[in-house]
């Protein structure tokens, strides 16, 4: 009696003390893709003190009892509540790194130049090298290259390593050319010219080939410069509403960045990791992928592997030759046996297979190697295929039947539209983007960004998703308007089947209960929106696991919420 007695008590204290530490968010304008794949409307949530979801209220629903059924009420002023945003394809750590960097794309003048590389240098007083980027010698109307000295004058005996808008040329200053050894004596290696001054000393200008000899000696980042460029990364997915991301091509060094992050619950965001080819895919995962840690905040799925290249450089490859340069229809990155032998390695161990493809050969050619080895690697294997750009209508079925995900960025076709019309010609763009003829297909669509290439912008996507325009509302009426989703469609990419293609939707990408009460509180609801009002969005808050790690009014406030 006594024993039931206390094991009653026991449990009275368990059901009170977990209902004290509940949160209740209500008068919310609320919004997720259901079990059924259809668009679930409701009005507020209720999750418990391990940020796991345990009711979602829909209208007309009896209300949860304060201090009986939760302990914190949040009122969500008739705000718009989605599931977190899942960017299917990013780069993080290039994205952190990349908001660190010194940018001179904005500079007209050397002068200008100058005093930003300098301020830059007083700034960062800790890092051994100052690296940049952007600088174009015509935007300043100089005449010439710039030159070591001038930059001396400005950073003093640290080295400075500053790469050419196009990547095609560097700039350093006294110090960065002492370090690599460059002198008068110094030879360009072939397809590279060294800039010199009138006594055959170099200049500070290094050209192509010839831009390894300091670019090789730049040193690699520090693990705790890692750790600030990660901390940037997420901050500048927070801001956007953005809460789990598939990092496209982790290396072990970004890995063991994630992992000193969650060791020291400084983890928020969700990673979903694909290594780096099957090198880092052993060296990360060993065996096999790693389980999900730090409570679904960090898993390896599998493999990042190459087929192509992109349609801008003309290396993507394609059935036919590129319109713009009819000799050449660009070039696959491995043979068929290479990618049947690199999947193969990776599918026998259970990673998770995604194969960059843009071009509709390239496509066409994954499409074919997955069919094959889906007779040997069966089971749920969720091949993807990154990017998916420019497929032939005439392999829609064939990519439906493979079971492939295609993992697109519908950013892409925005920027690209002009370019891909003078790469394909007119009778190629029908496949070109082929979001909406790939759903009706069967296909499973998962959308992101592929920043920093672009802004880690869901919104900017959501729109050019149903729109099929961008920010300049250009072309009238939507380039190959019969591409465009249905907006659930577009948010369902984004949240919901993002999650599916990182095996994570028992997780997260839904609001439902026994999922991660992943959210955000946004100003506009993109199911019924203009394209011109999603791409505006302004997101107010940002919660992952029950905690609050993003707010429009005190920026970031992860690692001071309750969770
Ligand atoms: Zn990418």
């Amino acid at each position: 009696m006594t024993m039931v007695r206390i094991a009653l008590a026991a449990l009275l204290l368990t059901t009170s003390t977990t209902a004290l530490a509940d949160t209740l968010v209500d008068n919310v304008r609320g919004a997720t893709i259901g079990a059924n794949g259809q668009v679930e409307q409701f009005t507020g949530l209720l999750f418990d003190a391990t940020g796991m979801i345990k009711r979602v209220i829909h209208a007309g629903d009896k209300k949860p009892r304060p201090r009986k059924e939760y302990q914190y009420h949040i009122d969500g002023k008739g705000r718009v509540m989605l599931p977190g945003m899942i960017d299917a394809h990013a780069h993080v750590m290039g994205m952190g790194f990349a908001a660190l960097s010194l940018d001179l794309s904005e500079t007209t003048s050397l002068a200008q130049a100058l005093t930003l590389i300098g301020k830059f240098a007083a700034e960062h007083p800790d890092r051994p090298w100052i690296v940049g980027r952007g600088w174009n010698q015509e935007l300043w109307k100089l005449g010439r290259f710039p030159t070591a000295a001038e930059l001396d004058a400005v950073t003093g005996g640290r080295p400075v390593w500053l790469e050419r808008v196009d990547g095609h040329a560097g700039w350093a200053n006294s110090a960065a050319l002492k370090a690599a050894g460059v002198t008068a004596a110094t030879k360009a290696s072939a397809g590279g010219s060294i800039e010199r001054l009138a006594d055959g000393a170099p200049a500070g200008v290094l050209v192509d080939a010839a831009m390894d000899l300091v670019g090789a000696k730049v040193p690699a980042p520090r693990a705790e410069d890692r750790d600030i460029a990660f901390a940037t990364a997420q901050q500048i997915l927070f801001k956007r509403g953005v809460t789990a991301v598939a990092d496209m091509g982790s290396s072990i060094e970004d890995w063991q960045t994630y992992r000193r992050a969650g060791d020291a619950n400084r983890l928020y965001v969700r990673v979903m990791a694909y290594a780096s080819g099957v090198d880092q895919m052993s060296l990360i995962g060993g065996p096999g992928p790693s389980p999900w840690l730090y409570q679904d905040r960090l898993r390896l799925n599998g493999v990042k592997l190459y087929l192509d290249g992109a349609l801008g450089s003309r290396g993507a490859w394609l059935k036919a030759p590129y319109a713009d340069a009819p000799t050449t229809r660009g070039l696959p990155q491995l043979n068929q046996t290479q990618l049947g032998n690199l999947m193969s390695r990776a599918a026998m161990d259970g990673f998770q297979v995604a194969v960059h493809a843009i071009g509709d050969e390239a496509n066409a050619t994954v499409i074919g190697a997955i069919t094959d080895l889906a007779d040997t690697y069966k089971g749920d294997r969720r091949w993807r295929i990154e990017h998916a750009q420019i497929i032939d209508p005439k392999d829609y079925a064939k990519f439906a039947r493979s079971g492939a995900i295609a993992s697109m960025q519908p950013i892409h076709q925005t920027s690209d539209r002009v370019m891909a019309e003078a790469r394909l010609g007119p009778d190629r763009l029908a496949g070109a983007y082929p979001w909406k003829s790939l759903k009706s297909a069967g296909v499973r669509l998962a959308f992101g960004s592929d920043a920093p290439v672009e802004l880690a912008d869901p919104w900017a996507g959501l729109a050019a998703a149903i729109s099929r325009q961008g920010p300049d509302d250009q072309p009238a009426g939507g380039w190959q308007p019969q591409e465009r989703l249905a907006a659930f469609e577009a948010l369902a990419a984004y949240t919901a089947d993002a999650a599916y293609a990182g095996f994570a939707e028992t997780r997260f990408g839904r609001l439902a209960p026994g999922m991660r009460a992943d959210f955000v509180l946004v100003d506009v609801d993109p199911l019924t929106a203009t394209p011109a009002q999603v791409r505006a969005t302004k997101v107010s808050e940002t919660w992952i696991g029950g905690g609050r790690v993003w707010s429009v009014e005190d920026g970031t406030t992860a690692g001071k919420s309750a969770n």
